[in-house]
């Protein structure tokens, strides 16, 4: 489903709050996998069989992997999170995240959006 079918379906603030607790959940996973990465080093060694040090040397390359792709996701979800949110702001009376889904933009990507309060329309791009 994509974020602006999302948002007009549970709103900005819950799919916010998803984005950032997805966003952490891999840094979480960045870490156990930093954690896995040091442990592998711990117990490498050259005296031990050859058959042990290439599965120490497969569980290291395995845990800098899953560590890469979830830097590279928990990066890609903040930030996304966080461009959106930026334009979540009424530009005529400032009210952060009160606004109703009018209709889905010109593009997939973009979402019409209408303040709560005043009523000013703008679009949102995700
Ligand atoms: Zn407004």
């Amino acid at each position: 489903m994509s974020p602006v079918q999302t948002i007009r379906r549970i709103g900005f603030r819950k799919w916010y709050e998803r984005e950032l607790l997805r966003s952490h959940a891999n840094l979480v996973l960045l870490l156990l996998s930093a954690i896995g990465l040091l442990t592998a080093a711990e117990i490498y060694d050259r005296r031990i069989a050859l058959s042990d040090q290439l599965q120490v040397l497969a569980c290291a390359a395995a845990s800098a992997a899953i560590g890469l792709h979830a830097l590279r996701r928990y990066l890609y979800l903040l930030n996304h999170a966080e461009f959106v949110a930026d334009q979540a702001v009424c530009g005529r009376c400032e009210r952060y995240a009160s606004f109703d889904s009018v209709d889905e933009g010109a593009t997939p990507a973009e979402l019409n959006v209408c303040c709560r309060h005043c009523r000013h329309e703008w679009v949102i791009r995700l």
